[in-house]
């Protein structure tokens, strides 16, 4: 009998802990032949605390929303009765949201104990790269990742295999492989629930990115805010070397070294541009610069490097398991495989969900997200946090994959999810993100450090009630000149919140300015 308790950040929150603790006493206080483990959060996190029940048999019995106070009571009935304490399992509606998921970069979450790597291992782990050592060329390897059409999760969507030939094809050396696992976007916690509920899937995927671009060293650029993370990653990098998986002549071939280390980041949200990141890396103040030369020409200390985020890596090992084809079979013409999202905001059951790409809003808002909290009318969802944009209702067939995405004036992102209800004043959620962003500026280009700071007055005094006739057009129109004037992507794309609220809810903004007269 094994008894696995949900230990991610979000299962933490809900008071995991002491379900944990009462667990062990009552085991200790009944002497019960239980192997108590922990485990990531399994994307559920409008359930947490979650405790899963395996019996002898191998039978798997989910426990939901369990307090310390159920848990004599589902010990006695599940395990000492038998009789299984129904009324604190899972139900057939959210087993269903399991269902409706193909879950590759998160396939370990919520599963194996992300602290023991044998439990990653005995799930296949790091066979995906011994093959690649012992019976491919890195060549071969990028070959694959080329047919599985697997783009950077982080945002942009770019080809992953392109990035990681043009390392290989760059001269210099030492090469460095990165992961950005600097996640910033308010609603974001995808690459979060990877990094703890599966840090062994991340490292396989750098290990093998490192093979393919003939990297030696790899850093994880995690932001310190992730203290649960980086503690999780520092034992699975420490048991990996103890194991031989990092180090010198892996699996005892001759051909790759890969050394691997933690760098944590002060959680500046820029720091996710990749200049900017490899400027934090080398101890200088985190800004972005000037393209090309690109990472891959020159990056860490001018070197090589190859930059990807968490959910690309998590893809990695799979797509070797499998084949790029399996990959390339899910999802969309040119949005190929699956994509990890954040539900949050106004929705019933929030927490991560992994969908094939192409799947209408509408399915993952209303058939595995539940549906509006509290039943309220749904008003829209913002995709790609402070950089995206928000969709409408009448857009909510929209596919989520990324051309269709941003014909609506949103991105993908990294995979945010904000929804939002009747209630929600649009306008005030504009004036959110582009605090953030404004906040979040580096400084370093005067459209992006001024232009936000003078959107924000005019957005505070629309929302105040002082808002005058040409507001609305001054918006526009600056929000134009900051994304031509602004450097980096951050800039680019911080008028994005406004513009779109603009183009779907100007009625709001006239409103705001018009009707309080
Ligand atoms: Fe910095 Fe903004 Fe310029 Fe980007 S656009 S470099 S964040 S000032």
């Amino acid at each position: 009998m094994r008894l696995i308790v949900g230990f991610g950040s979000c299962g933490m929150a809900a008071g995991a802990g002491k379900v944990y603790a009462e667990i062990e006493n009552e085991i200790k206080k009944r002497k019960l032949n239980i192997d108590l483990q922990i485990t990531g959060c399994i994307g559920m996190c409008y359930l947490e605390p979650i405790v899963d029940m395996i019996n002898a048999q191998g039978i798997k019995s989910t426990y939901v929303k369990v307090t310390p106070e159920k848990v004599s009571e589902i010990i006695s009935k599940a395990i000492i009765e038998k009789d299984g304490a129904n009324q604190y399992r899972m139900d057939h509606e959210d087993k269903y949201i399991l269902e409706k998921q193909k879950r590759i970069a998160i396939r370990n979450c919520g599963i194996i104990n992300p602290e023991e790597i044998h439990q990653y291992i005995n799930r296949g782990g790091y066979a995906a790269i011994e093959n690649c050592i012992r019976h491919k060329t890195p060549e071969e390897v990028i070959e694959q990742i080329k047919i599985s059409g697997l783009r950077g999760r982080g945002g942009a969507g770019f080809p992953t295999w392109f990035k990681w030939n043009a390392a290989r094809q760059s001269i210099g050396s030492p090469k460095y492989i990165v992961c950005n696992a600097d996640e910033g976007d308010p609603g974001a916690f995808m690459d979060r629930s990877i990094l703890e509920g599966d840090p062994h899937g991340l490292i396989e995927g750098m290990l093998i990115g490192g093979y393919a671009i003939g990297a030696e060293i790899g850093i994880i650029y995690v932001r310190a805010e992730y203290p649960l993370a980086i503690v999780r990653l520092e034992k699975a990098i420490q048991q990996a070397k103890e194991k031989g998986l990092l180090g010198n002549n892996l699996f005892g071939e001759n051909r790759f070294n890969f050394e691997l280390r933690i760098k944590a980041g002060a959680g500046a949200f820029v720091c996710g541009e990749e200049t900017a990141l490899i400027a934090s890396l080398e101890g200088e103040r985190g800004m972005p610069r000037l393209k090309p030369p690109f990472p891959a020409q020159k990056g860490y200390w001018q070197n090589p490097t190859n930059i990807n985020n968490v959910e690309t890596f998590a893809n990695v090992p799979w797509i070797l398991t499998h084949g790029g084809e399996a990959y390339a079979a899910l999802g969309t013409e040119k949005s190929k495989g699956t994509k990890v999202f954040a539900l949050t905001g106004k929705i019933k059951k929030g927490g991560l969900v992994e969908v094939p790409m192409g799947m209408p809003l509408r399915e993952i808002i209303f058939d595995i997200g539940g549906g509006i909290l509290n039943d309220k009318q749904f008003k829209a969802i913002q995709m790609g946090g402070p950089s995206g944009g928000c969709i409408p209702e009448d857009l909510l067939d929209t596919p989520v994959e990324y051309e269709s995405i941003m014909k609506t004036g949103a991105i993908m992102g990294s995979g945010g999810m904000v929804v939002m209800d009747e209630t929600t004043c649009m306008v005030d959620m504009a004036r959110f993100f582009l605090d953030f962003t404004r906040k979040e500026s580096c400084g370093k280009c005067i459209h992006c450090r001024v232009g936000t700071k003078r959107m924000l007055e005019i957005l505070n005094r629309i929302c105040d009630g002082q808002g005058k006739h040409g507001d609305i057009e001054l918006l526009e129109e600056l929000s134009i000149q900051i994304k031509e004037g602004s450097l980096c992507g951050l800039g680019q794309t911080a008028p994005n919140p406004v513009l779109s609220t603009i183009r779907y809810f100007r009625k709001e903004y006239e409103r705001h300015i018009y009707d309080k007269r």
